[in-house]
């Protein structure tokens, strides 16, 4: 995989909108990922994991973000995207930190702007890398090449 990116003002704002949105919507077990993206038009939308007593019906904050935007947009593209995780009470490192997105986030990711930028975690600061990076070998149905 290249090397992450550096961070850029625009991708800073995002953590931040990320770290923001969990912030103020954090239950213990049940929301504890933010996510920001900003759409190709410029537009920042934020979403938080929807956790569930039945876990499979749990929802990423990346999607939850993503189907705000597709709402209110349609289909906008997602120009760079950010998860951030808030950590339970009683973890010793109480500091919000960037996530990967986890191996469906990057489908659907990839699936509605196949040029999205993701910010990634990347030893002391976070970097960016393209979601093609994270996915090299994307899901395929047998009959498509
Ligand atoms: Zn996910």
């Amino acid at each position: 995989m290249k090397r992450p990116a550096k961070l850029v003002k625009g991708d800073r704002v995002l953590v931040d909108a990320a770290t923001a949105a969990i912030k103020q919507r954090y239950r213990n077990d049940w929301q504890e990922v933010g996510a920001a993206l900003r759409t190709r038009s410029g537009k920042v939308f934020t979403g938080v994991n929807l956790d569930a007593y039945l876990g499979r019906m749990a929802v990423c904050a990346e999607a939850v973000a993503l189907g705000r935007a597709f709402v209110e947009l349609g289909d906008d593209g997602i120009e760079t995207i950010v998860a951030v995780r808030h950590p339970p009470p009683d973890e010793k490192d109480q500091n919000i930190r960037v996530v990967s997105p986890c191996g469906a986030c990057r489908e659907l990711i990839f699936d509605y702007d196949p040029k999205a930028r993701v910010i990634v975690p990347n030893g002391r600061s976070p970097g960016v890398v393209a979601i093609g990076d994270l996915l090299p070998n994307k899901y395929r149905r047998g009959s498509e090449t």
